[in-house]
């Protein structure tokens, strides 16, 4: 294969895009998404990635914006510089020397596989090792929803965008606000499918709660318990026969090997921000299908870029449910790609043909949306 040509010039744009509703996680609530692009250019190619630090993320992934710049600036957009390279193995080698991890090597991580797409004429789907078909296929989409206050409002939230055809609705829970909340979606919504995503709200002692929620044959219980309470999770597993899905627990390979080894989990939910990029969500994607382990992928959410890398990524074989990646226009009133990211038919992504990820940063976008900007070229390099 041949290599891409040297990178001359990194550059990363600080952005806030509004979203269109206050975005309620357990950790807060949130009205801007912020993100940092990041932009690689060549003789011949441009390239971007996405640095996407994660909204309620339980403090698991060291990733606010200020950290992220931080790392990326002083470590990791200087490193690329002069970087010529021919195999996805190479990104990963040198992604293994940056500080960090999370979402700041994401950022740099996927933008490298960009370029090596656009290099080589194919996809990142491709590049990951995607199958034709699959990737033919495009990806479902499944409905993510915060919190909401109260049951009514859920419903009617559920109701306004089922309508867009997304294939599986998934909904927060916390202790009090579970197996009501559960039995209202199913009476008025019938056998959709339907998972819960608990963000470790509830600790062994609630064990009994969440066996209440076995009746409703939902897709998945999504990390019930906190990261660190596998015990919690084995308990639970043993008692249930919903699948426990794990979500921040799958920090790194190691944890999710642990996790797996022990029966703590059946599925896992891949983020590419958290495991700080498309080589090691590949690589856990890879052990979760030795181990019979299924997967979707997760979205943080990030703006359409970095979900665009998560589209990508959800045409490998083992990702069985619908991705969480949304459309642009879910979450924020407006995007910094081009084309904007949108359901290609109801509740479906199509994978676009383009080499690389296959979406453009807009430009004018970019400074509407701009908070501050940093340029490395490689003239100091040589
Ligand atoms: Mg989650």
């Amino acid at each position: 294969m041949t290599a891409t040509s040297p990178i001359e010039r990194v550059v990363l744009t600080h952005v806030q895009v509004p979203l269109k509703q206050p975005l309620r996680t357990s950790e807060g609530e949130f009205t801007v998404k912020d993100a940092i692009l990041v932009t690689l250019e060549t003789a011949s190619e441009v390239a971007a990635g996405e640095s996407s630090p994660l909204a309620g993320d339980l403090g698991v992934t060291a990733g606010t914006p200020e950290q992220c710049w931080k790392l990326l600036s002083e470590a990791i957009a200087p490193s690329l510089l002069g970087f010529s390279f021919s195999t996805t193995e190479e990104i990963g080698a040198i992604a293994s020397g940056w500080p960090g991890g999370g979402p700041a090597a994401a950022g740099a991580e996927t933008a490298l596989w960009d370029l090596l797409g656009q290099s080589h004429r194919v996809t990142v789907a491709q590049l990951l090792g995607a199958i034709d078909e699959q990737i033919r296929l495009g990806v479902q989409s499944g409905l993510g929803l915060g919190s909401f206050p109260s049951i009514v409002e859920l419903l009617r939230s559920i109701e306004t965008h089922l309508v867009e055809g997304f294939r599986r609705v998934r909904i927060r829970i916390s202790p009090g606000s579970d197996v009501e909340v559960v039995r209202a979606v199913r009476q008025h919504f019938g056998d959709i499918p339907l998972m819960v995503d608990a963000n470790g709200a509830y600790s062994s002692r609630d064990i009994d709660v969440l066996r209440a929620l076995d009746e409703f044959d939902l897709l998945m219980i999504e990390q019930p318990m906190k990261p660190g309470d596998i015990e919690g999770m084995i308990a639970l597993q043993g008692q249930i026969s919903t699948p426990i899905c794990i979500d921040e627990s799958a920090g790194t390979m190691e944890q999710t090997t642990e996790a797996i080894r022990l029966g703590a989990c059946r599925i896992v939910n891949l983020k590419i921000q958290r495991v700080g990029g498309l080589g090691p969500a590949r690589a856990i994607h890879d052990l979760c299908f030795q181990h019979g382990i299924a997967c979707w992928v997760g979205s943080t959410p990030e703006l359409g870029l970095g979900q665009s890398f998560g589209l990508h990524l959800a045409t490998l074989a083992n990702c069985k449910y619908p991705t969480g990646v949304q459309p642009s226009a879910r979450w924020f009133v407006d995007d910094c790609i081009a084309p904007a990211l949108e359901l290609s038919s109801p509740g479906l992504f199509s994978i676009p043909q383009r080499p690389g990820v296959g979406y453009q940063v807009d430009q004018q976008k970019l400074r509407r949306y701009q908070v501050r900007q940093a340029e490395f070229t490689s003239r100091t390099t040589g």
